[in-house]
């Protein structure tokens, strides 16, 4: 590995902790952290203009964390974006919820395997998002998003997290996950990480964000739009009828980790295999080739 010693290199690290409106106490453990801290808050939470305005308050950049229909059966929000649903009501949720989380400067998807999937369904997501200054960080809940595609011949910027911070409650795992964001943050020059507001994530957090590397600064995700973007995602091949062909097998699917429900249902639609490799390999043309394979997108 490559030895850095000067700040020349230095990488931006963006931390969004998301689900936010469920738990005031935990949410208030974040906002209490540096504000370079971000916050995503879920519209039709119960305490979600109460977070979003302390957030807001305390100098953190504040999202909506808008729910968007995932492939596996889960219970959903109120409003969840399906791809089918037509553009005026996609446009209805999207003003509802800029009411709902005052302050909001972005959004990012909760869930949305199913829907950030689908081109047709994204590029009614992004033409509403045009009439709004919110850029859209996409969580990348499935590995073909269809998210920066859509919104190309629109004014709205598509940044990409990297990396999960807790897909388990394990402290361990957790500061694996953060050290994973750091070092490519170093590497590629930037990095977003996506939590949640759990205990276990707080305790990581608070250990580890006054601790960072020198080389490594905490920044807002609107810092990045203008960072290089690279659009892995693999074209429909009849746009608008392949985005709402029935997908393959959810054993067959790059379905990643991410946003759970609060009763946290059997991860069926996680992969082993594709959970237990990281995040470069399963854009290497290897995998991107039987991803294709798989969703029959190359077959005529
Ligand atoms: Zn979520």
């Amino acid at each position: 590995m490559a030895v850095l010693t000067s700040t020349a290199y230095a990488g931006k690290l963006s931390i969004v902790i998301d689900d936010f409106g469920y738990r005031p106490q935990t949410e208030n453990q974040v906002i209490a952290m540096p504000a370079n801290i971000s916050v995503a808050v879920l519209p039709n939470a119960p305490h979600a203009r109460e977070m979003a305005t302390k957030a807001h308050a305390a100098g953190h950049e504040v999202l909506i964390h808008l729910p968007m229909a995932p492939l596996s059966k889960q219970p959903l929000e109120k409003d969840t974006l399906r791809p089918e649903m037509s553009s005026a009501e996609i446009a209805r949720i999207i003003s509802e919820a800029v009411h709902k989380v005052p302050y909001a400067v972005g959004l990012n998807n909760h869930m949305g395997s199913a829907m950030t999937s689908s081109l047709f369904g994204m590029q009614k997501v992004m033409q509403t998002l045009d009439n709004y200054n919110l850029y859209f960080l996409d969580s990348m809940t499935i590995g073909n998003s269809q998210a920066m595609r859509a919104a190309a011949g629109t004014r709205v910027k598509v940044i990409k997290r990297k990396v999960f911070l807790d897909d388990t409650q394990n402290e361990a795992d957790i500061r694996y996950q953060f050290n994973r964001a750091i070092n490519l943050a170093r590497r590629t020059g930037s990095a977003i990480a996506i939590g949640h507001p759990h205990p276990t994530t707080v305790r990581v957090l608070q250990q580890m964000v006054y601790n960072l590397p020198p080389d490594i600064t905490l920044v807002r995700p609107s810092s990045l739009l203008n960072e290089p973007q690279v659009d892995n995602s693999t074209a429909p091949a009849v746009p608008q009828q392949a985005s709402q062909r029935t997908p393959a097998a959810p054993s067959l699917r790059t379905v990643l980790k991410g946003c759970r429900a609060k009763q946290p249902p059997q991860p069926v639609y996680a992969t082993a295999f594709f959970t237990a490799i990281g995040d470069s390999i399963q854009q290497s043309n290897l995998v991107k080739y039987m991803v294709n394979q798989w969703q029959g997108w190359q077959k005529k």
